[in-house]
């Protein structure tokens, strides 16, 4: 169904009941609504099924994602119910090859945490309940209409009611099969992965290998690549990528099978599984998609609704999460006349990039995609110099944890250059979490002239004006203030760095850095002019009138 262009955008609206209706209470839904509430809006959250999620999806949060989460306040109950995954070792033919570490960025929560996401969801679920938002399960969308001023649905009760609805906006979480995208007429453009099936269970094995807590184990052999990842509640997720030869088979695998496949994959003929308590097994094959666009007007779509690709890098949950994060303030903004529409385009902008540089980025990884004997041969022999590399160890661990994925290239990313050398994190990038000392303690982040990680001192859904303390003399930060009055809500934060990991974060001290309410640097320029700062904010709320709710 297309969008309805007419109508009166300026007059005042009935939308019948929320700010913004999510559809789908999977991980991306439940945390996108949790956003959207700590910031204010009214949510309403429906669900197809009876309950969340029974059967074996993602295990890992990676570090981003956990930065994210924490930011809205769940992380902590998430932590509580994980494991950190702190090495794994490699092997091959029989043999170790090496191992990899984690923990190398530079984060509160570097260590990637194993928590299954049938977990994740009830955690999510039960804190929206704490923020006065109940998820209605039972609760199916058949149809969505979006006009200028609003969105129309119609949902379908378990108990074969049917009812139409309203709200302000709609944002389709529902996953690859997104009622939503197809009513809104877009395109999930991409294909099917032939030639890859995805086994797995979770289960408690015996064999020659010690259980030590937070080490997972990747096997390698020809078509083959066996990753093996602690439960928190005891025994292993098994998750075996493997070739596809008979495509037909869609019926889950008995443990049996996956035992068969254990024990062949990692050349140990005599292992024994037996059930984990979370006894689940399944069988996947996947395409690798991304919509033609996130947006269509008040119709959104985030999640796998969005993109979904082999879970090859285990990041499927994690980039959606990442999504919702960044969609939940700029939808706010919008939605309460802070910020021009336009903010909305660089949520589609951004989050469709990162998915199709995600795409491309893990068809090479072979360290989990199955290979035939001979590029097997040749790819393992290669692993064990390359793991006792230390720069390479960085380098993966950095990428996996998706604290270096960027928005350099997105609209929203402006650097007016200074007259010195470029440095420090640049626009687009997340803010590091230096350690600082801030002029002015905030409560809860250290006592005066004591050193916190930068983002202590950050909150989502507000913009941050980073800057040298030494910098901050009243005359500056009065024109600072000055240039953004009227916009949108700048908090000064005046910092000395702690350390020199700090200073180079931080850059060159003539700079300022405005960091968005999700943690990136939206603009770098200099202290001295405020002319760009005052431009960058006049932007951002240019149209909001027009876009906002009246
Ligand atoms: C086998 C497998 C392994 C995976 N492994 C990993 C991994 O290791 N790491 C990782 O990060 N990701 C992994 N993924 C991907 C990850 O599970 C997804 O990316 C994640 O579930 C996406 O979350 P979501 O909230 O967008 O959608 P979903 O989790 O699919 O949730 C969608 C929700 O919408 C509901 N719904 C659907 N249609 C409607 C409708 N019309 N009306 C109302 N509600 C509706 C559904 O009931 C569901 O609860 C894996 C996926 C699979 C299948």
């Amino acid at each position: 169904m297309e969008r309805d262009r007419g109508g009166d955008t300026t007059g005042p609206v009935e939308h019948g009941g929320a700010d913004v209706c999510v559809v789908g209470a999977g991980p991306v839904g439940l945390t996108l609504a949790i956003g959207l509430r700590r910031l204010g809006l009214g949510v309403r959250i429906v669900d197809a099924a009876p309950e969340t999620k029974r059967e074996a999806r993602a295990l890992v949060l990676w570090a981003r994602a956990r930065e994210a989460l924490h930011s809205l306040g769940v992380g902590a109950a998430l932590d509580a119910h994980g494991v950190e995954l702190s090495a794994v070792t490699v092997h091959a033919r029989g043999r170790r090859l090496g191992e990899l570490t984690t923990g190398w960025a530079h984060s509160a929560f570097a260590r990637p945490l194993n928590i299954e996401q049938h977990v994740i969801e009830r955690l999510l679920a039960a804190e929206l309940a704490g923020l006065g938002t109940r998820v209605e399960w039972n609760t199916e969308l058949t149809d969505v209409k979006v006009h200028d001023d609003r969105a129309e649905f119609t949902l379908r009760h378990g108990d074969g009611r049917v009812e139409s609805g309203g709200a302000a906006w709609i944002v389709g979480c529902e996953g690859t099969r997104s009622t939503v995208r197809d009513r809104l007429g877009i395109a999930f453009e991409g294909r099917r992965r032939t030639g890859l099936q995805v086994v797995q269970g979770n289960a408690v094995p015996t064999w020659p290998l010690a259980g030590e807590p937070g080490r997972g184990h990747i096997f390698l052999a020809p078509r083959r690549a066996l990753l093996v990842f602690p439960l928190p509640d005891g025994g292993y997720r098994f998750f075996c990528f493997r070739d596809d030869p008979d495509p037909a088979l869609g019926s889950p695998p008995t443990l049996d099978e996956l035992r068969d496949l254990v024990a062949e994959t990692a050349r140990m003929p005599g292992l024994r599984l037996a059930p984990a308590p979370s006894r689940w097994l399944n069988r996947a094959r996947f395409s690798d998609r991304v919509a033609a666009r996130l947006r269509s007007g008040r119709g959104l779509l985030a999640g796998d609704a969005a993109h979904a690709w082999a879970p090859v890098g285990g990041h499927g949950m994690n980039v959606g999460v990442l999504g919702a994060h960044n969609l939940a303030w700029k939808l706010a903004a919008v939605h309460r006349g802070e910020a021009g529409d336009a903010l909305l385009d660089t949520y589609d902008a951004e989050q469709r990039l990162l998915a199709l540089r995600y795409i491309r980025e893990m068809r090479p990884n072979f360290m989990e995609l199955p290979l035939p004997p001979l590029g097997h041969r040749a790819f393992t022999a290669t692993v064990p110099a390359a793991l006792a590399r230390p720069g390479f160890q960085r380098r993966l661990d950095l990428r996996l944890s998706d604290l270096v994925r960027h928005h350099r290239d997105s609209p929203l990313s402006v650097r007016v250059p200074t007259a010195g050398r470029a440095s420090g994190a640049r626009a687009g990038d997340r803010m590091p979490d230096a350690s600082v000392v801030p002029a002015e303690p905030r409560p809860g982040a250290g006592g005066p002239g004591e050193a916190v990680r930068l983002h202590r001192l950050l909150a989502y859904g507000t913009w941050t004006l980073v800057l040298r303390a030494d910098r901050a003399d009243a005359v500056t930060l009065g024109a600072l203030r000055a240039a953004c009055a009227g916009t949108v809500a700048v908090r000064l934060l005046p910092v000395t760095p702690a350390d020199a990991r700090a200073e180079a974060a931080l850059g060159d001290p003539a700079e300022l850095r405005l960091v968005r309410p999700d943690g990136y640097v939206g603009l770098v320029a200099p202290l001295g002019g405020v002319e760009p700062l005052r431009a960058y904010v006049a932007a951002l709320a240019t149209g909001a009138r027009a876009a906002a709710r009246p």
